[in-house]
């Protein structure tokens, strides 16, 4: 039997099930002590929590080096949030025992999160959820369930992942997590990811289907758990388990080597990162730098603006794992598939056409100037910071940005505040107009970053998530692969560098043409990095020239397609 959820954190793991069915503690027979009985047990018990969630958010901090630990930091704020405090007290003054005020105000707390329209508000109900629990079973002295005791090899499964639950598994004990509710954007999700451990999450049913003991093969990139699977499923299993051991045996070399082609000439090597934890894991698997950090994140996931100091406090840790390392920040990306419901942003009929990237910036100046302010003040810690801008079109936005730079700048100064106002400032070439006028973009900008996704979709105006159209959305397109070209050669005839920061950074069948156009960086996802090395590694410039001078002379992707289908590239 095969139950679907989402793929929150990838790989592959089986093992026997332990099923975690933790009911609500009950607490029907307690009864009331008087107001200041129930305030004193209820601060004991608050206590108890805060000291126990501190030791929680400590255990993370060393367990992965990344920010995680202030998902934990989040639930001590929210433990001493005044609002709350108030409502308990009320609840206990009004006649209810301190488990049912913690009942009646946390429980309309979950709810209120659940009814929410953005689906990562929604999942912040699990981290109420939790604490809930956990304050309900400090006030009844019940144990927590010990996570750290779980039979090796095991997967657990459970109704749902609390980040208190997450913090305490060991990669080395549980092959993998599959749960009935949750979201790839939960707390539990991201913690999951940085712990590198498979999960499966939100498949409805798990626990009613398995039993504890049953086998259980999870596939996190799939987003399937497969119950009680067969011999063939199992050497299936075993084969992909040892296929993945050999790649990495083959690629582990490459970790600390330097990137360099063929002929050993020496190139550049980032991330792309989605969120300060994927920088840890980045700068394990051997990035230089980050080459594109999307600050989407920062905004998704909140019913207002970060703040200034929540920015700085998001870039420095982004930076921590690479000291002295280059890290490209890209201003906020929203728009199109992204969208921020407390931005109100017009519905439109054509998204990614519409308000979004930098527009969407121009459009909120207030907001904008906040993320200006904090970049600078980042580049003021980290020297490698820089600056890049999304969904350019034309010179005037890049000059526009120069200004709002210079007054932020001026400002912090005013204010005695530290910044440096020379940062670097990069242009994403993925408009079909900053592609044609990159010569004229070159002369205002600093560095370009190539992104192919936009890119690609705007010039075969092909939507990247329409399935309809999927077929014709492809870079190895003569006209996407002439501007590429155009756009390297530009940036290199003004002295710019450039890098490219699409998913196509990581093709095998584009290497060849970008390396012998002279691309020396490349920003690909913490998993594709070693892969990417190796293969850049297999290249001389005269064999890249080769492959190049005969795709460039096809006509069509269908040509191009079966050039490299004849060849079996890997
Ligand atoms: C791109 O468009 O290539 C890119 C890297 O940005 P995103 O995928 O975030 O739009
Ligand atoms: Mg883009």
């Amino acid at each position: 039997m095969i139950l679907r959820g989402i793929g929150a954190s990838g790989g592959v793991g089986m093992g026997p099930a332990v099923c975690l069915r933790a009911a609500a503690p009950d607490h029907t027979e307690r009864g009331y002590t008087g107001a200041e009985g129930e305030r004193a047990r209820l601060r004991a018990a608050s206590c108890q929590v805060e000291r126990e969630t501190a030791a929680l958010a400590e255990r993370m901090r060393s367990r992965t080096e990344g920010s995680e630990s202030a998902i934990l930091t989040g639930q001590i704020t929210m433990l001493q949030d005044p609002e709350l405090e108030l409502q308990l007290d009320q609840a206990i003054r009004a006649g209810e025992c301190a488990e049912a005020a913690v009942d009646a105000v946390f429980g309309g707390y979950v709810r209120l999160f659940e009814g929410l329209e953005d689906e990562r508000m929604r999942l912040r109900a699990a981290d109420v959820q939790d604490l809930q629990g956990r304050l309900l079973r400090a006030l009844l002295g019940c144990r927590e369930a010990d996570l750290s005791r779980l039979p090796a090899g095991c997967v657990l499964v459970t109704r749902e992942l609390t980040p208190s639950m997450a913090v305490g598994l060991d990669r080395e004990r549980v092959a993998a997590i599959v749960t009935e509710a949750g979201g790839s954007a939960s707390h539990a999700a991201i913690l999951a990811r940085a712990l590198g451990i498979p999960a499966v999450l939100g498949a409805p049913g798990v626990l009613r289907e398995v039993e504890n003991g049953a086998l259980v093969l999870v596939d996190g990139d799939a987003g399937t758990a497969l119950l009680r699977p067969g011999q063939e499923a199992q050497e299936e299993y075993r084969a992909r388990r040892a296929a993945l051991l050999r790649r990495q045996v083959r690629l582990e070399p490459y970790r600390r080597r330097p990137t360099v082609d063929g002929d050993g000439r020496r190139l550049h090597l980032y991330a792309n990162v989605g969120h300060p934890a994927e920088a840890v894991r980045a700068a394990a698997e051997g990035a230089e730098g980050i080459g594109l950090l999307r600050t989407e994140f920062l905004f998704l996931d909140r019913p207002e603006p970060p703040t200034e100091e929540e920015q700085l406090a998001a870039y420095l840790a982004a930076a921590r794992p690479f000291p002295g390392g280059r890290v490209v920040v890209r201003t906020l990306d929203v728009g199109g598939d992204k969208q921020i419901p407390w931005l109100a942003l017009p519905q439109e009929r054509n998204p990614f056409l519409g308000c979004r990237g930098l527009r969407a910036s121009f459009a909120r100046p207030e907001l904008f100037r906040v993320q200006l302010r904090a970049l600078l003040r980042a580049g003021a810690e980290v020297p490698g910071l820089r600056v890049l801008l999304p969904m350019v079109t034309a010179v005037s936005e890049v000059r526009r940005v120069r200004t709002m730079l210079a007054q932020c700048a001026g400002e912090l100064e005013g204010e005695g505040v530290a910044c440096r106002p020379e940062l670097p400032l990069g242009v994403m070439i993925e408009t079909p107009a900053a592609a044609r006028t990159a010569d004229l973009l070159a002369g205002e900008s600093d560095f370009f970053s190539i992104g192919t996704n936009d890119l690609t979709q705007h010039t075969l105006a092909a939507d990247r998530n329409d399935l309809e159209v999927k077929k014709l959305y492809t870079p190895l397109h003569p006209a996407v692969l002439r501007e590429l070209r155009e756009v390297i050669r530009a940036g290199r005839q003004a002295g710019l560098p450039v890098g490219l920061c699409g998913e196509a950074a990581a093709s095998p069948e584009l290497l060849p043409l970008l390396l012998s156009w002279g691309l020396e960086e490349f920003s690909v996802s913490p998993a594709l990095l070693l892969e990417t090395r190796a293969r850049i590694a297999g290249w001389t410039a005269e064999e890249a020239g080769a492959v190049e001078r005969q795709v460039m002379a096809l006509a069509g992707p269908e040509e191009i397609r079966a050039y490299y289908d004849a060849r079996a590239y890997d």
